[in-house]
C-alpha cells in the first residue's frame, strides 16, 4: 500500500493503480512526512532530471529545448543521443558531441537549486548517508557535498573491502554519479581520461577530439621504426543506454554497502530512510537499485507496524509529479508517493529542520541557564521569522501560489516580511 500525499489540491481525478491510498487528511500526513525524514539517521537520496530542471538543465526526454535544437531527421528523440548506437555513425557522433558541448556550458553556468541545498542541510546535520544521482551535471559538487567514485579495485589488490582503519563515511563519497559526469572525456582506444574542458572546442564544432595518449604513443612507435597501433576518438565519459558502466562494479560495491552493510560487518552504517527523488525511474539498473534499497529499509522497519501516519513507518518515499509506469511494478515499494514539485517540498524540510534547530538550541541554552545577550537575542528573532516562513510558504503551496518559490532564499524573505 502506497499513499498518495499531494503538496498541491489537484484537480486530477486519475484513479492510479489499485495499491495507492488517497490521503484524506494531506496536511497531517506531509508532517508524518516530515517527521520521519528528520528523525531518519543515515538517509539514502536516490535522485534525477527534477531536481535539476529550476538550475536550468533540460529534462532528458523534454521535447522541447537542447535536444529539439541538436537532433537530426533521423533522431526521434533526446533518448537516442543517449544510446550506445550513436557512435555508429559520423552524423550522430558530431550530433552527440554537440549536445554534450552544449549540456557542458549549461553545467557550468548551473547554480545549486533549493533540492540541492537540502541536501547540503541534510548531510551537514549527519542525516545524509549516500546521494545516488542519475543526473551528470554535478550540481552536487557545487553545493559542498563529496563526489565520485572510489576505485575499490585498484586500490585493495583486486579485493572489494574497504580499508578497515577508515569507517566507509570517511572513504566513500557523499555523492556518488550513476551515469557518470560531464567532467571528463576519455579514449574509446586506450581508456584514459581527460578534462572535458580542455576539448570543448572540438566538441562544440560536433568533432570528436583524437587521444593526446594515443598520439604521444604512436608518434614513439614511429620514432622506433615500429607500426601505428592508430590514434583513438576521445568520448565524454557519461553511461549511455545499452552500455556497460565502467565503474559499474564499484558503485555495486557501495550501494551493498548502504543497503546491506560490509561484509566484515565493521563500521555497519546502512541506510534506514529512502527517499527517490524527481526520476521517472525507467532506467533498469535504477529500477533494480531503488528496491534493493526499499527491501533493505523495509526489512529494519520495526515488527509491530504502526499506522501509516505514524513517522516510524515510513521508509520509503517518492517525491515526484507523475508516478513511474508500469504502476505495477511499484507495488510494495513506497511507503507514500508525494505527488508534487521537488523544490516546493525541499523549502517545506529545509524550514522545518532550521526551526527545530532553533528550538534546540533555545533549549539548550535555557537547560545552561545562561543569559541572553545580543547575539542570542539576534538568533531568537531569526527562529521567529523561520516560523513565519513556513506557516506562509505552506499557505503558498497549499494556495497554488507560485510565489512561493520567490521566498527561497533567507534574505529575500526577510525582506518579503519587511515590506509586508
Ligand atoms: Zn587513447
Amino acid at each position: 500500500m502506497t499513499l498518495l500525499v499531494p503538496l498541491e489540491p489537484s484537480t486530477s481525478s486519475a484513479p492510479g493503480p489499485s495499491f495507492l491510498r488517497h490521503s484524506k487528511s494531506p496536511d497531517t500526513d506531509l508532517e508524518a512526512v516530515v517527521k520521519a525524514i528528520i528523525k531518519a539517521k543515515r538517509i539514502v537520496v536516490i535522485c534525477g532530471a527534477g531536481i535539476s530542471v529550476q538550475a536550468g538543465i533540460p529534462a532528458f526526454r523534454s521535447p522541447e529545448g537542447l535536444f529539439k535544437s541538436v537532433k537530426g531527421d533521423n533522431l526521434v528523440s533526446g533518448k537516442d543521443l543517449f544510446d550506445a548506437s550513436v557512435f555508429t555513425s559520423e552524423h550522430s557522433t558530431s550530433l552527440f558531441c554537440q549536445m554534450i558541448a552544449q549540456l557542458s556550458e549549461l553545467s557550468k553556468a548551473a547554480e545549486p537549486t533549493t533540492f540541492h541545498r537540502l541536501l547540503r542541510t541534510l548531510d551537514d546535520s549527519g542525516k545524509l548517508l549516500r546521494v545516488y544521482t542519475q543526473n551528470i551535471d554535478s550540481i552536487e559538487r557545487k553545493c559542498g557535498l563529496s563526489f565520485g567514485i572510489p576505485a575499490f579495485k585498484d586500490r585493495y589488490k583486486g579485493k572489494y573491502r574497504l580499508n578497515s582503519k577508515l569507517s566507509s563515511a570517511q572513504i566513500l563519497p557523499r555523492c556518488v554519479p550513476l551515469h557518470g559526469t560531464l567532467e571528463l572525456v576519455h579514449c574509446q582506444l586506450c581508456n584514459h581520461s581527460f578534462p572535458l574542458e580542455d576539448h570543448l572546442p572540438s566538441l562544440t564544432q560536433g568533432l570528436p577530439p583524437q587521444c593526446p595518449e594515443c598520439t604521444m604513443s604512436d608518434q614513439c612507435r614511429e620514432l622506433a621504426g615500429k607500426r601505428s597501433r592508430g590514434v583513438g576518438r576521445l568520448r565524454p565519459s557519461v553511461v549511455l543506454y545499452n552500455e556497460v558502466h565502467r565503474d559499474g562494479e564499484d558503485v555495486g560495491e557501495i550501494i551493498r554497502e548502504d543497503s546491506t552493510g560490509s561484509s566484515t560487518g565493521k563500521g555497519r552504517s546502512v541506510a534506514d530512510l529512502l527517499l527517490v527523488v524527481g526520476t521517472s525511474l525507467r532506467v533498469l539498473g535504477t529500477k533494480r537499485m531503488v528496491r534493493e534499497f526499499a527491501k533493505a529499509v523495509h526489512g529494519r522497519r520495526p515488527s509491530s507496524c504502526p499506522s501509516p501516519a505514524d513517522p516510524s513507518a515510513i521508509k520509503t518515499v517518492y517525491l515526484n509529479l507523475e508516478f513511474p509506469v508500469p504502476a505495477r511494478d511499484w507495488n510494495g515499494v513506497f511507503d507514500v508517493w508525494l505527488r508534487g514539485d521537488a523544490q516546493e517540498f525541499a523549502v517545506l524540510l529545509d524550514q522545518e529542520i532550521r526551526r527545530r534547530q532553533c528550538l534546540t538550541q533555545r533549549k539548550r541554552r535555557a537547560k545552561e541557564g545562561s543569559s541572553y545577550d545580543e547575539q542570542s537575542q539576534a538568533r531568537e528573532k531569526e527562529c521567529q521569522v523561520s516560523l513565519s516562513r513556513l506557516s506562509i510558504l505552506r499557505t503558498c503551496l497549499q494556495r497554488n501560489c507560485i510565489f512561493a518559490y520567490q521566498l527561497v532564499t533567507r534574505r529575500n524573505f526577510v525582506k518579503e516580511i519587511h515590506s509586508q
